[in-house]
């Protein structure tokens, strides 16, 4: 990191160069001219110079003067934050609003002495290094809104909602009944599984046709989802029209008492088809305190031979295993 010095005069060039040594700055760059200065900046057209920390800029130079070379380092993006100090003889009123005007922070008067060079110089560069932390923390949260934003967009379309009915999809019921069977496995309690199909869906949608069929779909969901009882109490689609339940921390006794309620809501409903029919569920269900020997997809497995039990039977009924 350097301070640039734009001075003209030798003498005073000598004098600030040995006091901003002193004061542990050695990479103090110099320049004669506001011309020279902004071929040191890279103005316009270089490099910008990244090393450059803090300006003392001589008021009085040949050429443009040090309020002009101010107004015109503060008008490029980069240098728009960088602290400039002018150093200077006359210290009117007038001379001061112009230099404050073009965007000076500070000013010291010749000649110049050293302890206020360096009380100026340090309080304008410690505001120089508080504003870089925060531009670099602002960034830092900019990138990390995008992550966030980025992110969400991936659970959204991943998303775990089952785009027609609005109940959970499959994939959040794998995840949730992973989740719930490993808690039962732990604490050695009753895990249900109930499964439903609707009965005669594929005579729905031949006779009421696909998109009454989706209605058909997305009312079931409904009545399913009102049946559930604990806040634990989950349901999913599973796939085309079946549905699927969990419920933790419950025997077979209380899934079939859900399973009814199920059945009952869904013919509650009171959906008719193909001019005499309503529409009704076949549920099976299974329980078990999950050990060593079970797994999630026998539990489903027995869910699903209860279901077939159910459908075998005469269908709109509840079946347990
Ligand atoms: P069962 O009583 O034995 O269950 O007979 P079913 O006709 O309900 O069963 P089947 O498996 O033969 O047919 C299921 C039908 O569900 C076939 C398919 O057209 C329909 N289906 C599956 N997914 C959707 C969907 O998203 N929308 C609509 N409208 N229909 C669907
Ligand atoms: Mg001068
Ligand atoms: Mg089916
Ligand atoms: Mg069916």
């Amino acid at each position: 990191m350097s301070i640039l010095l734009v001075e003209d005069s030798e003498d005073i060039v000598a004098i600030l160069n040995r006091h901003l040594e002193k004061m542990g700055y050695k990479n103090t760059l110099n320049a004669a001219s506001a011309e020279l200065a902004f071929g040191i900046l890279g103005m316009p057209g270089g490099n910008i110079n990244k090393e450059v920390e803090l300006i003392l800029m001589d008021i009085g130079l040949p050429g443009l003067d040090g309020i002009e070379a101010c107004r015109k380092i503060k008008s490029y993006q980069w240098y728009y934050d960088i602290p400039i100090i002018m150093v200077t003889a006359d210290s009117s009123v007038t001379t001061l609003e112009n230099a404050f005007k073009a965007g000076a922070i500070d000013y010291l008067t010749k000649p110049v002495k050293m302890i206020e060079l360096r009380a100026r110089v340090g309080s304008a560069l410690k505001l120089k290094h508080e504003m870089d932390r925060r531009k670099a923390r602002e960034v830092e949260l900019e990138a990390m809104t995008r992550q966030l934003k980025e992110a969400n967009r991936i659970l959204t379309n991943l998303s775990y909602i089952d785009a027609l009915t609005g109940v959970a999809n499959r994939r959040y019921f794998d995840d949730y009944f992973e989740q719930e069977w490993k808690k039962a496995f732990r604490d050695h309690t009753f895990i249900s599984v109930i499964m439903v199909d609707i009965d005669f869906f594929k005579m729905f949608n031949d006779t009421e046709g696909h998109s009454a069929g989706d209605e058909c779909l997305r009312r079931i969901a409904g009545a399913l989802s009102d049946s559930m009882r604990r806040p634990g109490d989950f349901i999913a689609r599973y796939g085309g029209e079946e549905f699927i339940s969990v419920l933790p921390d419950t025997s077979i006794d209380g899934a079939a008492i859900i399973g009814e309620t199920m059945r009952t809501n869904v013919c509650s409903l009171n959906i008719g088809f193909a001019n005499s029919k309503t529409v009704t569920v076949s549920i099976g269900a299974a329980a078990t305190i999950p050990d060593k020997t079970m797994t999630i997809k026998w539990l489903i497995s027995e869910a699903n031979r209860a279901l077939f039990t159910a459908k075998k039977s005469g269908k709109n009924q509840v079946k347990v295993f």
